[in-house]
Formats: structure tokens, sequence, C-alpha cells
């Protein structure tokens, strides 16, 4: 069975292929062209479905995949920060203004934590995983706890991993080995349980 991812985001993407490595895995915009999909959902939950559900939609009638078995998969995901009232959440890709770089949503970040004058705080990490195929649909989620602190500290990952430390470590997700992330990380925790329901 093929998976056929509902994301064009490299780092998404090369961690979801090493966790579902055992598996055939295509990005979408390998079968057709790269689309906008509106992410207006208000939870995780509900932006993973709409991505899954948009790219099942395009794909199913393809005469390319007409003679083999595939579902989409959609990670929808982001940081929250309880000193923020859950903030940027949903939003984290687009924290510092729609087109935003990692760089410019950290420095916003960055800078709440200097406004209040501290040097880290309580963060976690939420993905929801859905996927949809002919058979139906389903949608798990997996959570990474941990400390955004107030400078930048090592390239590795991407989104807000050189500004977050996990749980039991003292070291940013941007300095730490790939394995430690794909140990622990909330993405390879909802993948586990969507590998159940696979
Ligand atoms: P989405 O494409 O709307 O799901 O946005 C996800 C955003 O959340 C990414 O662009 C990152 O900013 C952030 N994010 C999600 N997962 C991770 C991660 O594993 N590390 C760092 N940032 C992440």
């Amino acid at each position: 069975m093929k998976i056929i991812l509902a994301t064009s985001n490299k780092g998404k993407v090369r961690e979801l292929k090493e966790a579902m490595s055992e598996f055939e895995i295509l990005t979408y915009n390998e079968l057709i062209e790269p689309f906008e999909i509106v992410e207006d959902g208000k939870t995780f939950k509900e932006n993973a479905l709409i991505k899954a559900r948009v790219v099942y939609e395009k794909l199913k009638n393809l005469e390319s995949l007409q003679n083999s078995e595939f579902i989409v998969l959609a990670d929808d995901s982001g940081v929250s920060l309880p000193i923020l009232g859950n903030k940027p959440g949903i939003y984290s890709a687009r924290f510092a203004g729609e087109d935003a770089t990692s760089k410019d949503n950290m420095l916003k970040v960055i800078s709440e934590l200097k406004v209040r004058k501290i040097k880290k705080t309580r963060a976690f990490y939420t993905a929801s995983i859905a996927i949809v195929g002919k058979n139906g649909e389903s949608t798990v989620h997996g959570w990474m706890h941990g400390d955004i602190i107030d400078e930048f500290r090592g390239y590795r990952g991407f989104g807000y991993d050189p500004i977050f430390i996990p749980n039991g470590y003292d070291k940013t997700l941007g300095e730490l080995p790939d394995e430690v992330k794909i140990k622990l990380s909330h993405r390879s925790k909802a993948i586990n349980l969507i590998k159940k329901i696979l």
C-alpha cells in the first residue's frame, strides 16, 4: 500500500519518511501540481482532516493510482506555550505573519519571553495525524513536552527545534542528534498509533 503525504514541508516529510520506512511513501506534489489548502479548522485534528480529505479527493480518480491501493496522510502540528494561553498552537507556521520563516516565528516567541523578562518557559508540541482512504478516515495525536528558551541553539530539525529543549535533556532539538527527536517526538508518537490502525 502506498502512503501519500498531504504536505510538502521538507522537515515533516523527512521525519515521516524516516518513521515509516517500511511503507512506500510519496508526497502529493510528486503526483499532481501543488495547490494551496485553506487550513481554517479550529484544532490540529480539524486541520489534519481538512488536508487529508482535500488531497484524497484530488487523487482518488487519478489514472496513475487506479491500480494501486493508497491512503493519504496529513500532519497538522505546532508548539504551544502555556504562558501565552497555548499560542501559537495551530498558528505555529504563521505566528509572525503569513509568509513568516521559522526564524521570524522563533524571534517572535523569543520576544514574548524577553518582554516577560524570562529565559525559559514550559512548552509542548502537538501533532495530529489524519489518514483518509477508501475505507474511511482516522485521526491520532502525539505530544512532546519541554521548555522554550530565549536563544537559538543548533541547526538540526526544523521549525522551533533550535529553541526547544525536550524534558530530560539540557540541549535543544537543534543540537541533539536526530535519533533523540525520533525517539521522543510528538510526530513519532502519533505515527506509532497510526501504524496500529494501518
Ligand atoms: P502546519 O504545516 O500548519 O502543520 O504547521 C506546522 C508548524 O508547526 C511548522 O511549520 C513548525 O513551525 C511547527 N512545528 C510542527 N512540528 C514541529 C517540529 O517537530 N519541530 C519544530 N517545529 C514544528
